[in-house]
This record gives structure tokens, sequence and C-alpha cells, in this order.
């Protein structure tokens, strides 16, 4: 089966992102059944989130980061 590159929304900033046929390939690879519902960005500050306590990051290291 040929996978082809999917145009995805994020649900949490609402930007539209790319997941590429290569990426869908892994996530079959790993056995999951579903798209990502979030762009990269917004991904990388939800695992933020679960790892750090939320009120110990500051908004200037959040903007920081960028
Ligand atoms: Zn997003």
């Amino acid at each position: 089966m040929r996978l082809n590159d999917r145009s995805l929304t994020c649900r949490i900033c609402g930007s539209a992102f790319v997941l590429t046929a290569a990426e869908q390939e892994l996530l079959l690879l790993r056995g999951v059944g579903t798209v990502p519902a979030h762009c990269p960005i917004c991904q990388r500050s939800r695992q933020w989130q679960v790892s750090y306590q939320p009120s110990a990051i500051s908004a200037e290291a959040l903007m920081a980061d960028g």
C-alpha cells in the first residue's frame, strides 16, 4: 500500500501541518491506528507539561525555547 502525505489541522493551535508518508509508516509500524491530532510544536509543549510542572515554567522560559 502506498501512503501519501496528509494535511492535518492541529486541534490546539489550529495550524495546518503535514504528516508525511514516512511518519505514517512509522505509526503503522508501532501499531498506532490514529493520526496525531496536534502539530509537532504543540506535541512538544504537551510533553513539557507532562514532564514538568506547568507552574514552574515562566512565560519567559517558554518564549526562550522558540
Ligand atoms: Zn498546534
